[in-house]
């Protein structure tokens, strides 16, 4: 693997708790596969604010642009809530989403055996559960123009715009295409054809990004609403599923907990591909920076580990790699070891997060 670099950004309250473990990971696949990362380390968030007197540094932003992946582990907390809106925590990591362009948002739902239980559908439902949400990040209602509250006559109007163009929309898709070639080759776009122009012109974009370049892939669509109800009754109908702004918003939160714990839930926003062909891309957590076990030694390093995860996967193209992370750790869960949030009724001690990180290491060392 040639020249791979990596910014770790770990931010506030349990995100260097869990960047911590996530480094013993990284160093382990320096040691043992020959996978040697030229890694840096900056502030993001309450931290950078704190030394900087603003949440993203116009040098960490510079460094974030030339590396191949940033690491994040999670901005916020109380102590930050009197700021200003333009130097809160947040700001600094949609300074780095806006700035990098990253337009298409990776999220899974993997339920690992030893989980299923945890989750709130039955166990045969979501065993084995692996899926993957790519919704689109920049663009869409969230952005789109006009919008804003005025009055009309005696009451007030709220306005919002769902805007897409066709080059947005086939950009996300061939993301979408992409992830698909390197999973089970199938792919269902969900929208509202039904009811909104620009659901109808989501369709005929990704069909025709389809038939161009990615006949390859099983393409299906299906509305929204559809979509919603088939991933709690049936998920494992899925492979990769790409969709909107907001749609992407809601459905990868129901998919992701149809696998338990916010603690085991990975991400990653993915931009254009870079001169060396690698896209723009950070990892994170899908959690925030949990400031109610911060310090306690209680969070669960999971997602942070499987981020890492995926950049292994989607940054430098080392499947087997990632495999062997995702693989540890089940095989960590399938022991019975549990952070506090994993943990049910049965009595069972938890694990602290360092401990659950050697474990996971061990489990890798046990792999070769
Ligand atoms: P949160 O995700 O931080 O915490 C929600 C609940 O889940 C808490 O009870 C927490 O203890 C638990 N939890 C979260 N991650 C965990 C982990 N790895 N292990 C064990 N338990 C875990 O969400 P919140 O409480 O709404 O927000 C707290 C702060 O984080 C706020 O300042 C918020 O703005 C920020 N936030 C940041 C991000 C991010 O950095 N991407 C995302 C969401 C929230």
């Amino acid at each position: 693997m040639s020249n791979a670099s990596l910014l770790i950004l770990p931010g506030d309250g349990i995100g260097p708790e869990v960047m911590t473990e996530v480094r013993k990971v990284i160093e382990w696949f320096g040691a043992k596969r020959g996978l040697s990362f030229d890694v840096s380390e900056d502030l993001v968030g309450g931290a950078a604010y704190d030394a900087h007197g603003t949440p993203l540094t116009d040098e960490t932003m510079a460094k974030a642009q030339e590396v191949d992946a940033v690491l994040l582990g999670a901005v916020g907390g109380p102590k930050y809530d009197v700021l200003d809106f333009s130097v809160k925590p947040e700001r600094g990591l949609l300074r780095l989403r806006k700035e990098m362009d990253l337009y298409a948002n990776l999220r899974p739902a993997q339920c690992f055996d030893a989980l299923a239980d945890f989750s709130s559908l039955k166990a045969d439902v979501v065993g084995g559960l692996d899926i993957m949400i790519v919704r689109e990040l920049t663009s869409g209602v969230y952005f789109g123009e006009p919008r804003g509250i005025h009055t009309e006559g005696n009451e007030r109007v709220g306005i919002n715009t769902q805007r897409y163009t066709e080059s947005e929309i086939a950009r996300v898709a061939r993301s979408a295409f992409e992830l698909a070639r390197k999973r089970d080759n199938k792919l269902c776009s969900m929208e509202k054809a039904n009811v909104m122009e620009s659901g109808v012109l989501w369709r005929d974009v990704v069909s025709e990004v389809h038939a161009a370049e990615y006949s390859d892939v099983e393409l299906s669509h299906m509305y929204a609403d559809a979509g919603a109800m088939q991933l709690t009754r049936w998920p494992k109908q899925f492979d990769v599923i790409v969709t909107d702004n907001l749609f992407g918003d809601l459905l990868s939160d129901l998919a992701a907990m149809l696998t338990g714990s916010l603690g085991m839930l990975p991400s990653a926003s993915l931009g254009a591909p870079m001169a060396n062909g690698r896209p723009k891309a950070l990892y994170e957590p899908v959690h925030g920076s949990a400031p109610d076990i911060a310090g306690q030694g209680k969070a669960n390093p999971i997602a942070c580990i499987l981020s890492f995860a995926m950049a292994l996967r989607y940054s430098f193209d080392q499947g087997d790699e990632a495999a062997r992370l995702e693989t540890a750790v089940n095989a960590v869960l399938a022991d019975g070891l549990r952070t506090a949030d994993l943990l049910g009724q049965d009595g069972v001690a938890p694990v602290s997060t360092a401990e659950m990180g050697d474990a996971i290491v061990a489990k890798l060392d046990a792999s070769l």
